[in-house]
Order: structure tokens, then sequence, then C-alpha cells
């Protein structure tokens, strides 16, 4: 089998470089199906005419994506994946080749908007492929033949401008719930509302800030795994919500579609708190491949590639 799998490696190498160059396009047209949901329960929760209005041009403008076959928002991001990868994946030593080739056609065929500038040079690429993007997160998995990735489509008003910061051990747990409160107050509104809170915690600020990112992955509705966690998580949705901040920014019942937060134990000297926000238009899906190169689509169902 393991043989019959290397014969045809150049084969499996561009059906998987096809179906995720249509699957980046795709990403870019339609959310999610949990985001759609979730905005249609806010939607409703609104009182305000203006507060509907503004949902309702969003559904009016995914409709008029899908009807036209464009993406829904203009800024189409940079391209992050997040790939879960098992040991005994076929194409494990070509993911990352292939999903720069993935992105060049993604472009063409979405198209995406071309966002990826070199640093120092200050040249647009051209084709969202630069050194080091599309940015590839890895997560190896032992034991499996498998493969899920994940697309985020990273905006340059929403996740692209995360922070992080590490607090004096005696700011605790009130010092992350002030950081981000004076962040999403302040900077948050840059993010298309109603914003997706993503929150590390841990105990430094490179793995904080990766899994605010991280955090941003996980389905609306699912809680932290410490009932703590899921705790605090559901104190600072009702907190951000109690603002009012609204669709689009404008006034409204709600400020956020939801609050995740991720963690890492931490040093007993340090708590270091990250944050990345997405906006309504939060466009990350998820595929899973077999060994084979069939695929099946996770967070869209019924998605036609
Ligand atoms: S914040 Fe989101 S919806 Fe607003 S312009 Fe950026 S990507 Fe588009």
């Amino acid at each position: 089998m393991e043989g019959a799998i290397n014969m045809d490696r150049e084969e499996q190498r561009q059906k998987f470089i096809d179906i995720m160059a249509k699957f980046t396009a795709y990403t870019g047209k339609y959310l999610p199906d949990d985001v759609h949901a979730r905005l249609k329960e806010l939607r409703v929760q609104e009182n305000t005419a203006l507060a509907r209005v503004v949902y309702d041009a969003m559904f009016e403008d995914l409709k008029l994506a899908d009807e036209l076959d464009r993406p829904l928002c203009q800024d189409t991001g940079v391209i992050q994946y997040f790939v879960q990868v098992g040991t005994r994946f076929p194409l494990i030593d070509d993911i990352e080749e292939c999903l720069r080739e993935a992105v060049k056609k993604a472009t063409i065929i979405g198209p995406l908007r071309h966002n990826a500038v070199e640093v120092f040079d200050e040249k647009n690429t051209g084709n969202n492929v630069g050194k080091r993007i599309p940015w590839i997160d890895w997560e190896i998995v032992p034991n499996s033949d498998e493969a899920k990735i994940y697309v985020y489509m990273a905006g340059g008003g929403c996740s692209l401008p995360g922070t992080a910061r590490v607090l004096m051990p005696l700011e605790g747990y009130e010092g992350v719930v002030k950081f981000v409160f004076d962040q999403i107050t302040s900077y948050g509104i840059n993010a298309c509302p109603p914003l997706l809170v993503g929150i590390g915690i841990a105990g430094s600020v490179e793995v904080a800030a990766k899994l605010s990112k991280k955090a941003l992955l996980r389905p609306l509705g699912t809680k932290n795994s410490n009932p703590r966690g899921a705790e605090l998580e559901e104190r600072i949705e009702a907190g951000l919500n109690a603002i009012k901040i609204g669709p689009g920014g404008l006034g409204g019942e709600n400020s956020v579609m939801g609050v995740h937060i991720e963690e890492a134990a931490r040093h007993p000297a340090t708590i270091a708190v990250g944050l990345s926000t997405g906006c309504w238009a939060h466009r990350r899906a998820a595929i899973r491949f077999n060994p084979h190169i069939d695929y099946e689509v996770i967070s869209h169902k019924g998605a036609v590639l």
C-alpha cells in the first residue's frame, strides 16, 4: 500500500494542491456554519433599526458573494494554515511547498487581494506568497495517516493587529481581564464587530500570542476545557457585551460573537496574555484529508469545491 502511494506521489501532490487552492478561495467566499448561525442569533437580539440594518447588510453581502462568486470582504487577508498532520500522512514532506502553490492558485481563482509585502524590500509579491507566508503552524500527530488543515484569512483590521504582554505576577487574572478590556475598548474596534475575542494565557509572550490566535479556531459555542476557564470566558463575554459596541461598532445589544481562552501552564513569576480579534467576517475553515488525499470539509456543511 505504501509503495502504491509513493508511485502516485506527483499525482497526489497535484490533487492536494488543487483541493487546497479551491478550498482557500472558497474560504474567502463563505463563512463557516457556526459563524453564520451566530450572526443570525445576534441579529434577532437587536432592537434598534440601525443595528438591524447593519446585520441585514452583512447578510446581503453574503448573498451577493455567493451569487457573484466573489470574496465576501475585500480584505482577503494573509493566508495562515494551521496544520495537524499525522506522522504517516503520505505528503507530510510536501505540505509546505504544496500550500505555497495552493495560495498562488487561490489568488487567481478567488480572486484574493495581493497582501504579501516583503519586509525591507517593501515590495508586494503579487501572489500572496512571500518569505514565511503563507504562515504555517504545525502540529504533528503521532500514529496517524490523516491531515487536518485550518485555513484562516487574517485581515489587516482584525487578528493581524493582535497584541500580547507579560504581566507582573501579582496582576493575576484581574490584570488579564483589564488588559483585554483596555485593548478591546481602544484598538479592538478596528476589526468590524461583532468580534470573536481570542485570549491566550501562558508564561511567555510568544506562547500567549500564539494561543490567542488558536483560540479563534475553536468553533463558536465551545468552552474552555477547564471549568474556571469556561467561567472566565463567560464573564468576559458578558462584560464586553455590556459595553454594547454593536454590529459595525455603531451600538447594539452585543459586542462579541464569543470569547475563547486557550492556556498553557505558566512560570510562577509570570503571567502572559495574548489577544487576537476576529471580525464578523471570520473566515476560518477546516478540511480533513485521508492518506488517499480524499477530503472532507468540516467547517461548511455541503461545501462543493
Ligand atoms: S475587519 Fe474583517 S470585515 Fe472588516 S474589513 Fe477587515 S477583514 Fe473585512
